[in-house]
């Protein structure tokens, strides 16, 4: 049996994990911390292509191609793991707030069309808006129950709060203070972390985002209501979340009170029954954002992946990413 080390238990790493162990690899999933407590614990849990994506890009076709895989990946998930994971497919609203929005909206609407994101024009209380029927919510946290059940059923070893500090010379294996762990190769999958991990690889950076949580009686919302970076959304239960921010602090993770009321004001705008509720909770988290994008697959022809840089979207890229690792690295 073929072994690999995966540097990183966040949505990236845990989803890579379980399909490579379906493929008969032997899994090890190596983190500093516990398994999924930076930006995949953080997440909003947005599966939107039309509120996050401009234009034609290979991160369009990405994008569309794993919201597609999305239904069946859930299922599979729930199946192996016996977790149900919250799936939403409630599609989203982008408002505009005037006539300068709409002509925006509307322009970046066709750029969209063009890379296979549709979209219609629709009014959202006093609003012109657009509505993008195929975009759907799920709630990380658990997917992320769900991939660790998972994990643990196909044997993946994950060893928690043991940073690997070097990867071996052409992937043989990793290095922790614990001494050296030898394996066949190396998937890189450190989030806003990864480029630290060896000399040369395209750096990431980390944007901090922050998210507050609201309840509300269920049912209020029936869709991801929208407005640029502002967006709005309810789960089944009746918690609301609204965010967010891009803050670029380095790996700071403090709260801060400033950005949080500064989410309350917009997401109020957007949806006014949040005006006069305070909200129970604020957190934030680290997105992983390169300069060009995702950066997946093999470093060279070295025995060492990368899978990172999924900036605002490694929730809804995770199925699609996995699957590109699982098929280069083939049966285990
Ligand atoms: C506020 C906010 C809202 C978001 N909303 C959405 C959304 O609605 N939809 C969406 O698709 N995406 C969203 N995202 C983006 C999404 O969260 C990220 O793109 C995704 O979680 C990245 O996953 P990851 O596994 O690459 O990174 P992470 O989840 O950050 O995992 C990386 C892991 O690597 C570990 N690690 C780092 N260094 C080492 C080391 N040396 N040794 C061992 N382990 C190490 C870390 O501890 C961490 O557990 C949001 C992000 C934020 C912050």
């Amino acid at each position: 049996m073929k072994t690999v080390t995966i540097v990183g238990a966040g949505i990236v790493g845990l989803t890579s994990a379980w399909r490579l162990a379906q493929h008969g690899w032997q899994v090890t999933v190596f983190d500093k911390r516990e398994a999924v407590a930076e930006a995949s614990w953080a997440a909003a849990g947005m599966l939107a292509p039309g509120g996050e994506i401009d234009s034609n890009t290979a991160l369009a076709k990405m994008a569309l191609h794993s919201l597609s895989m999305y239904p069946v990946f859930v299922r599979t998930l729930e199946v192996e793991s016996g977790v149900t994971i919250e799936y939403r497919d409630c599609g989203a609203v982008e408002v505009a707030f005037d006539d300068k929005e709409l002509s925006e909206l509307t322009a970046k609407a066709a750029r969209q069309a063009v890379g296979g994101i549709q979209s219609e024009p629709c009014r959202y209380r006093d609003w012109a808006a657009r509505s993008y029927p195929s975009d759907a919510t799920v709630d990380p946290l658990s997917i992320n129950a769900a991939l660790l059940a998972a994990c643990r059923a196909r044997g993946v070893v994950l060893r928690e709060h043991e940073p690997v500090t070097e990867v071996l010379p052409n992937g043989s294996g990793v290095r922790t203070a614990e001494g050296d762990f030898p394996s066949d190769r190396v998937l890189i999958a450190a989030g806003a972390w990864s480029s630290t991990l060896m000399p040369g690889l395209p750096e990431v950076h980390p944007v901090r985002g922050h998210l507050l949580y609201f309840e509300l009686e269920p049912g209020v919302l029936k869709t991801i209501v929208r407005n640029g970076h502002t967006y709005v959304f309810q789960r089944e239960s009746g918690g609301v979340i609204a965010g967010s921010s891009m803050e670029h602090v380095g790996y700071d993770r403090t709260v801060d009170p400033a950005v949080a009321e500064d989410i309350h004001r917009r997401a109020a705008r957007l949806v006014p029954e949040l005006a006069g509720v305070k909200p129970l909770d604020c957190w934030n988290g680290l997105r992983p954002a390169t300069d060009a994008g995702p950066i997946i697959g093999r470093v060279g022809d070295t025995n060492i992946w990368t899978a990172y840089g999924h900036f605002r979207n490694g929730i809804l890229l995770g199925p699609e990413t996995a699957q590109t690792i699982s098929d280069q690295f083939g049966e285990g």
